[in-house]
């Protein structure tokens, strides 16, 4: 900490600025792949397909609305080792989006009794953590839709 930055600002990885730009895309449109040979969608991204094994792939946009099929409520890896300076819980999900592509996300800004399997969400861009350089990466959350 600093009188510049009142958050902690806490690394548990040393991040890659290169992968963090190559993976911009995905982080900020949730923007996968689909092979052209054979239909399957992947997310995050892939070079080859998983299923067919082509090279032949292309860019593809995920909807941003799904629904919850697993959560977990964390309270030892709060908030504050992330750099948000408040002790707030990380609730880890798995997500399957509407067309079938299955993802790791956490939810936010959401009252906890809301996080239950079924729930539907909607993916909005939040604060992910605090970089080595002291600024935010943004990346996808999901949040609880009535
Ligand atoms: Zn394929």
């Amino acid at each position: 900490m600093s009188a510049e930055f009142q958050e902690q600002i806490y690394r548990h990885t040393t991040a890659s600025a290169t992968r963090s730009w190559r993976e911009r895309r995905g982080r900020y449109l949730l923007e996968g792949t689909r092979c052209k040979d054979c239909g399957a969608i992947h997310y995050p991204r892939r070079t080859v397909c998983s299923t067919c094994n082509s090279r032949n792939l292309e860019p593809f946009k995920h909807p941003t609305t799904g629904t919850i099929v697993m959560a977990n409520i964390c309270w030892q890896a709060t908030g504050v080792h992330f750099g948000y300076g408040e002790n707030i819980p990380r609730i880890s999900t798995v997500i399957r989006l509407d067309d079938g592509a299955t993802i790791l996300a956490e939810v936010a800004d959401t009252d906890i009794p809301k996080i239950v399997e079924g729930a539907r969400v909607e993916m909005v861009l939040k604060k992910l953590h605090r970089e080595s350089n002291s600024t935010w990466m943004y990346g996808y959350k999901f949040v609880v839709v009535d």
